[in-house]
C-alpha cells in the first residue's frame, strides 16, 4: 500500500492498493495499453503508468528503478480481493505524507517513506501492535 503524494493523485484516494508481480510473471494479453512517462520526485527516475486510453483507467506500472516488477492498480481487477493482503507479504509506504483519517493496520511493516534506499539498502520498518489512525498535520 503506497501512501505517497503520486498515488494519492492517481487514485484520487487515501493511497494505492499495488500488489507487485515479478516482470516475468506477467503479460498483457489484450490490447495495448498507452504509456505516461512520470519523473520521480523521490529519486529522479521514471515511472511508467500503463493506462487505457479509451477509459482512462490506469492499469500497472513499470519502474525504471525496479526494472523486475510490476505493479498493478488493484482496484482494477474483476476482483480486487483476489490476491494475498497478509502482513507478511504486504506492507505499507510514505507514511510520512498518508492522509489524516487512514488507519494503518498492527503487524504489518510500515516506512515512513520507500522501503528501501536508492541503493537498495533495505531500512528498517516500523511494525505497530494495535491500529494506528494518521493525524491531523
Ligand atoms: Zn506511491
Amino acid at each position: 500500500m503506497c501512501h505517497c503524494k503520486f498515488c494519492q493523485r492517481a487514485t484520487g484516494g487515501a493511497f494505492l492498493v499495488e500488489p507487485i508481480f515479478e516482470a516475468a510473471n506477467f503479460q498483457v494479453t489484450k490490447g495495448t495499453p498507452k504509456i505516461y512517462d512520470h519523473t520521480s520526485t523521490g529519486s529522479g527516475l521514471q515511472v511508467f503508468i500503463h493506462f487505457c486510453d479509451k477509459c482512462g483507467t490506469k492499469i500497472f506500472l513499470t519502474f525504471e528503478r525496479f526494472v523486475d516488477v510490476v505493479g498493478v492498480y488493484g482496484g482494477t481487477f474483476d476482483d480486487p480481493n483476489w490476491f494475498d493482503l497478509a502482513p507478511e507479504k504486504s506492507k505499507h509506504i510514505f507514511l510520512g505524507v498518508a492522509q489524516r483519517g487512514t488507519v494503518i493496520p498492527p503487524h504489518i511493516n510500515t516506512f515512513i517513506e520507500h522501503a528501501s534506499l536508492q541503493d537498495g539498502t533495505p531500512i528498517t520498518p516500523t511494525v505497530f501492535d494495535t491500529p494506528q489512525v494518521i493525524e491531523k498535520r
